[in-house]
């Protein structure tokens, strides 16, 4: 059997790190099997559908490496067929035409619980052969009595007694099928044979399990993943530093290293961390998929993400940082400069963002430089100067001006004028780069070149 799965979100907000998850989960199912991913828009509720959800949520499955295999499913196109799913149910006796008002149906709830039992439809209308109607709804006759059992691929067997379950509608009185109904049509219609999703589903199961039986169909294979929580194991929100994928990509994030951190978010293979895409195909098989909900850590995420940039080639690094250099101001900065600013920088910075904020200062002009104020004042002082000037009489005739050598001038300079690193550095470090940051001093210098090393010096040496 050739496996097809799908993920299936609502456009009713960004793609969030839970739906992210979600769908790396079903795409790497897909792909291990050699099977096949789709993507289905569930774009019923006008009220809260945004087209611009539905474009950035694919936006940011392409973004992910995510790609179905076929043009995204929109539910709100796909009324004909549910509309004979229904008929179907209703010509073969599996459900019936209900004439009973909200305002009755909510009384029959409030008098079940009275009743200390669970709250549901009495049946009323199930044995009136009552026919269409203008404000009658369709329900599922459901079965009176029996089990609703699956085999959760994470939860494992999952048993719910059919009295829990009331005669569900599934159609409503305007006309418009009820979501149950409609997502069995849909994987039913797609041939999904797996449906993982997160386990605020897990309650639908044995009704979209009922509807299916109904129809004489055979259900999928289900897998309800636990929610992602936050460090504190409260429900994951934006105080916990869990953002939309949309804005890890303006932050600078490398898709991998975050489709290779939500896997490990409720799935591992041993006690490993990094895995290329490959190998996350070749192990991913739907096992191992852990029933307790994992914890997010936004720490470990930029942690993973930082290993990634610093593994990959630093051209490469230099093509996926020249964007955000952009945005700092710098177009056209030559892609060799770039990746000799990624070699020097990457050590220092977490993300693409911070990578190309960390190495400004050296593509601005000196009276361009975001000074800090703290640091001019407490580094070049008077003494700070004085070192500063003596250093650029060296620097101004040294041969070559070059990394190695000015390493070792500056060491000898420290040495030969019985000083401390401590006392030139940092007034050196500020001067060149505006504050007390950045990497190697003489890296830096070998990178901004003699001149403009001595119009800094210069330039803080007369403030
Ligand atoms: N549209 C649902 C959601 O976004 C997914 C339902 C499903 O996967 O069956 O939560």
């Amino acid at each position: 059997m050739s496996i097809v799965t799908r993920f299936a979100p609502s456009p009713t907000g960004h793609l969030h790190i839970g739906g992210a998850r979600t769908a790396i989960f079903c795409w790497l199912l897909a792909r291990h099997f050699n099977g096949r991913f789709y993507l289905r828009i569930e774009d019923t509720d006008t009220a809260r559908s945004r087209q611009e959800y539905t474009d950035s949520i694919l936006a940011s499955m392409r973004w992910l490496g995510l790609e179905p295999d076929a043009e995204p499913v929109y539910q709100s196109q796909r009324a004909d067929s549910y509309n004979s799913y229904v008929d179907r149910l209703l010509a073969t006796g599996h459900a019936y035409w209900c004439a009973c008002m909200p305002e009755e149906v909510d009384a029959m709830r409030e008098q079940a619980r009275q009743r200390g039992e669970k709250p549901r439809y009495n049946g009323k209308c199930r044995e009136r052969g009552l026919g269409r109607a203008a404000g009658h709804c369709v329900r599922l006759k459901t079965p009176l009595s029996g089990k609703v059992v699956f085999d959760d691929m994470i939860k494992g067997a999952i048993a719910v007694d059919v009295t829990e379950l009331d005669d569900m509608v599934v159609c409503r009185a305007d006309g418009m099928p009820t979501y149950n109904l409609a997502v069995v049509a849909d994987d039913h219609d797609m041939g999904i044979t797996h449906v993982i999703r997160g386990d605020d589903h897990v309650t639908n199961t044995p009704r979209q399990i009922l509807i299916y039986e109904a129809l004489g169909l055979k259900a999928p294979r289900f897998g309800h993943v636990p929610m992602i929580l936050g460090p504190d194991r409260q429900k994951l929100s934006k105080r916990h530093g869990a953002r939309a994928v949309i804005e890890y990509e303006q932050d600078g994030l490398l898709p991998q290293a975050l489709v290779n951190y939500l896997s490990r978010l409720g799935w591992s293979h041993g006690d490993q961390e990094f895995f290329s895409r490959e190998e996350l195909v070749r192990y991913f098989d739907g096992s191992k998929l852990n029933p307790a909900a994992a914890a997010f850590d936004p720490v470990k995420l930029e942690w993973c993400n930082a290993q990634t940039m610093r593994a990959l080639p630093v051209e490469e690094l230099a093509a996926l940082v020249a964007p955000f250099v952009e945005q700092c101001g710098f177009k056209g900065i030559p892609g060799d400069r770039l990746a000799r600013l990624c070699l020097m920088f990457r050590e220092r910075a977490n993300t693409l963002k911070a990578l190309a904020r960390s190495f400004t200062p050296l593509l601005v002009s000196v009276d361009a430089l975001a000074w800090s104020e703290k640091d001019v004042a407490k580094h070049l002082t008077d003494a700070g100067k004085c070192h500063l000037r003596a250093l650029s009489k060296i620097f101004a005739v040294c041969e070559p001006f070059a990394a190695k050598e000015l390493d070792a001038i500056l060491n000898a300079f420290v040495f030969d004028s019985n000083l401390s690193f401590k006392e030139v550095a940092p007034p050196l470090r500020t001067a060149l780069m505006g504050f007390m940051g950045g990497t190697h001093l003489h890296e830096i210098m070998d990178f901004l070149g003699r001149e403009e090393v001595l119009v800094r010096l210069d330039y803080v040496c007369r403030r």
